[in-house]
């Protein structure tokens, strides 16, 4: 027990290392400028580092305002790295990124639904970026399978349908997200999914046109990501576009991952991975990670979500009137169906 607390302590004091290398700390304080002429400035005390991305880091922070109600509310302040500050804006690189950045905050901000991270506000302190978002205490899905290895079935419904009904906002409003992956689907206290990270959204104008940027070489990607996601018809440049269809594959995607514990397409390089998913080349375990049989219906499901023909794919509402949902006596269905239905967004 001693060798174990031991073990347990260098572990601890390593990662407080490795946190402190790559986390500095932020300000014990943001000061967030008031939003009409004349208000009060808001003021964050910043907490624990919630997580590190290519481009931010996330910390907690807590709304402190006198005289504003009782209760302390939480965000997450996402701190945009200072390569991606205004100052270095001569430089074409950052100029794109920055381009970038602006779409996934203009799309962010309109986006209004209980199954995604609510942006609240982005403004500039001290040469940084900060963007104040909902927070989503239980770590992400892949956190999540990771930790579990797998998920259960009524486990997979609950988050199918709660990832459905966002998307089915999403499209409606003609924004498609095109990085769906489970890393990307956090989780708030409550264990509702939320999508995140509106990085590579963008407004779809026609198949080929979009407002926002695109292609394989700004794709962020870090160190943990592959390109397990990625529609057929993204890796066919030139040949006949892509919409929102490449979400309605993720889905499919992401689906298969909670039910197996890895990605369908998994392999040991990014050209292989590719050519897997064009061919549509995988293959269902016997048994999943916890010995469990995965049912027909989910198999099914995921068939008609991984269709090379993106006009084959099902709609939102086409997946959740998949009998996948309804199976099992459907004893969870109607709280799980009463939140896909009956939400209504601006
Ligand atoms: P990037 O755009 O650089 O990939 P992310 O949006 O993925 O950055 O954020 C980096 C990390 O911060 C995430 O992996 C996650 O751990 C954490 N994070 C991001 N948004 C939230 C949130 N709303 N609530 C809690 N943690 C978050």
């Amino acid at each position: 027990e001693l060798a174990d607390e031991e073990a347990k302590r260098a572990e601890a004091a390593k990662k407080a290392l490795k946190e402190k290398d790559y986390a500095p700390a932020p300000p014990e304080w943001v000061l967030q400028p008031p939003i009409t002429k004349g208000g009060l400035a808001e003021k964050f005390r910043t907490g624990k580092c919630l997580g590190k991305g290519g481009f931010a880091i996330c910390y907690e922070g807590e709304l402190r305002n006198k005289g504003r109600g009782a209760g302390k509310t939480i965000f997450a302040l996402k701190i945009v790295k200072t390569y991606m500050s205004l100052k270095k804006m001569e430089d074409k690189v950052d100029l794109e990124l920055m381009s970038q950045f602006r779409t996934e905050l203009q799309i962010h901000a309109k986006m209004r639904h209980p199954n995604i991270v609510e942006f609240h506000r982005a403004f500039t302190f001290k040469d940084s970026t900060y963007v104040v978002l909902e927070l989503c205490s239980n770590g992400s899905i892949m956190d999540m399978v990771k930790k579990r290895r797998c998920l259960t079935l009524p486990e997979v419904r609950r988050l199918t349908v709660q990832l459905c009904g966002a998307i089915k906002y999403m499209h409606a409003r003609n924004v498609i997200h095109r990085d769906l992956k489970m890393g990307n689907l956090f989780l708030d206290h409550d264990m509702n999914l939320k999508i995140g990270d509106f990085g590579l959204a963008a407004v779809l104008v026609s198949k080929h046109e979009y407002q926002g940027l695109y292609d394989q070489k700004s794709r962020r990607t870090t160190l943990c990501g592959t390109p397990n996601y990625i529609a057929p018809e993204i890796l066919e440049k030139g040949k006949g576009g892509h919409d929102h269809k490449v979400d309605i594959w993720a889905i499919g995607v992401i689906m298969f991952a909670m039910l197996v514990g890895q990605p369908p397409f998994q392999a040991a390089s990014q050209n292989e991975i590719y050519r897997k998913a064009r061919g549509v080349e995988y293959d269902w375990p016997e048994k999943n990670k916890h010995f469990n049989d995965i049912p027909e219906e989910a198999k099914d499901l995921v068939a008609r979500l991984l269709k090379v023909d993106a006009e084959e794919r099902p709609d939102p509402d086409q997946v959740v009137g998949h009998p996948f949902f309804s199976m099992h006596g459907g004893d969870a269905m109607p709280m799980v169906m009463e939140e896909y239905f009956c939400r209504e967004f601006p």
